[in-house]
């Protein structure tokens, strides 16, 4: 199905020989138009001749600093000094590039998903920390920065992550107890069909939450939807009212499918989630739920990008 030509590894040990080729990459894909100082913005800035890929700004943008008392920014005096990965998450790692790189390129090219294990298992360098400290930081890049609005056919769907009865539909759970009593983490999905998934992982239980999924729904629903197929669940019944082209299958009768209304697509996505969690992680907590929301879009969002691998170092 995927025809799109992606890089193999060893694309990747070719590309990637050395730190050098890895920050020469960085610093393209990070400042596409010329170095910019990651505190203050000015684009004039001083390359250190003496250390490669440091700079220093003198664009004398400063303020006091109210909690230290101290002044910083980028005074015309001192400067200020950065590199390549100031302020990326590859700061404050003695990790090299090359090895994050490779990481990078594990959780990107495994359709399921990789653990921090499986990647430590597979680097065969540092400690296991390390690797798990690296993979939750690129997780935390894939994210993006605003729901972004989604147009044509959608659906929108809602599922439980965790817990026994996971895999059922919303028919088909318990309610008695309620699903949260079994630790289960409601998250919420919309997906363009032949498009982009977004999902969110809905945090407060009780009084809010039917308003947070109304917020999500209001954000991710452009005006350009054609339809938005969802199951019969009351979290949707308002839709219609505000003018939304919505249409609801009957799951509970055991309808399915009714010509362009369904919620196939969606549910694919969640399987694909749901045993990518189960594989790899086992057990996921709310903590870092979001995190591994953000892996599974990003990956499904990028299927067909040939340059999947450098959107996300842009984004790092
Ligand atoms: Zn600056």
């Amino acid at each position: 199905m995927n025809t799109v030509k992606q890089m193999t590894f060893r694309d990747l040990l070719k590309r990637f020989p050395d730190e050098e080729a890895c920050k020469a990459f960085l610093a393209k894909r990070r400042w596409p138009n010329g170095v910019t100082c990651p505190r203050c913005g000015n684009k004039r800035v001083y390359t250190l001749k003496a250390r490669p890929f440091h700079w220093l700004c003198k664009s004398g943008a400063e303020r006091l600093d109210s909690k230290t008392g101290k002044i910083v920014g980028c005074s015309k005096k001192n400067g200020y000094r950065f590199s390549v990965i100031t302020k990326t998450v590859f700061e404050n790692t003695n990790y090299p590039l090359r090895e994050w790189f490779r990481a990078i390129f594990l959780m990107l090219h495994s359709k399921k998903g990789m653990s921090a294990h499986q990647i430590h298992r597979m680097l065969g360098t540092g400690s296991y920390e390390t690797a798990w400290y690296m993979c939750t930081r690129i997780r935390a890049a894939m994210k993006d920065e605003e729901l972004p609005k989604l147009m044509g056919e959608i659906e929108i769907d809602e599922t439980f992550i965790g817990g026994r009865d996971k895999n059922r539909h919303y028919h088909q759970r318990s309610h008695s107890a309620g699903p949260y009593a079994s630790g289960k983490i409601e998250v919420m999905g919309a997906i363009a069909r032949k498009g982009n998934i977004v999902c969110q992982m809905i945090e407060d239980i009780g009084f809010h939450t039917e308003k947070t999924r109304a917020e999500f729904v209001r954000k991710v629903v452009s005006k350009d939807v054609s339809l938005v197929a969802t199951d019969e669940s009351h979290h949707y019944r308002n839709l219609r009212k505000e003018g939304v082209p919505h249409e609801s299958i009957q799951h509970g009768q055991h309808e399915y499918v009714r010509g362009k209304v369904h919620t196939q697509t969606i549910e694919s996505f969640w399987s694909l989630l749901k045993r990518g969690i189960i594989g790899n992680y086992h057990k996921v907590s709310a903590k870092y739920l979001p995190l591994y929301l953000n892996e599974f879009s990003f990956r499904f969002n990028n299927r067909k990008n040939a340059d999947i691998f450098d959107a996300i170092i842009a984004g790092c």
